[in-house]
């Protein structure tokens, strides 16, 4: 069953994820809305949906292994894995650089799908894609939950897809008139409680 954007919508809504506020995004940016997709993928059902959505962009053939960059893909892409049946990997930061750990390993010519939760500039895929290169293997395509900037176009050199679109404008931190108005202190909604 293929669900459209605004039931997809529906969902983050239902699920107190659809956040308004002042947020510090992973990118640095600064924004008023913020889609906390963690909040909905608690459901292992909305997963599950979420996941279809995004599988029925791609072709399971040309596709050997899931990989995600950890923190924000790893739900997501380990249900898309699941759902493919294929193996699951993932890279994650350690001291700020992304890097393949824990035993992973990625044989020769391997094709990789790369799953993320929500993308803006997509700077953790392109530096899991990077790692990925690296260890060998080689990205076949990009899928993301939710993009925070339809539109932006160049992000990523192979091709991509993404089941939510929410055109939100995001500032410079040196630039945001939320700041500006000082209104409400901006705060980082991947490392605190925001509801
Ligand atoms: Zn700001």
């Amino acid at each position: 069953m293929s669900m459209n954007e605004q039931e997809m919508l529906a969902m983050y809504e239902d699920a107190g994820a659809l956040l308004n506020g002042h947020f510090i995004l992973s990118s640095g940016r600064h924004s008023a809305r913020y889609l906390q997709s963690a909040l909905v993928l608690m459901d292992i059902n909305n997963a599950t949906a979420l996941a279809t959505e995004l599988i029925s962009k791609v072709n399971a053939d040309e596709i050997d292994m899931v990989v995600s960059p950890a923190i924000g893909g790893l739900v997501i892409g380990q249900e898309v894995a699941r759902l493919m049946n294929k193996p699951y990997i993932f890279t994650e930061r350690k001291e700020g650089e992304m890097q393949l750990r824990r035993g992973f390993t990625i044989p020769d010519g391997t094709k990789l799908l790369v799953v993320e939760d929500v993308i803006t500039t997509g700077g953790s895929v392109c530096e899991c894609m990077a790692v990925v290169r690296e260890h060998g293997g080689e990205p076949v395509k990009v899928l993301a939950v939710v993009d925070r900037a339809p539109g932006a176009d160049g992000r990523f050199d192979v091709p991509y897809a993404t089941a939510i679109e929410l055109d939100v404008e995001t500032y410079a931190a040196d630039d945001c008139p939320l700041c500006k108005e000082g209104v409400l202190e901006a705060i980082k909604p991947g490392s605190r409680t925001v509801k």
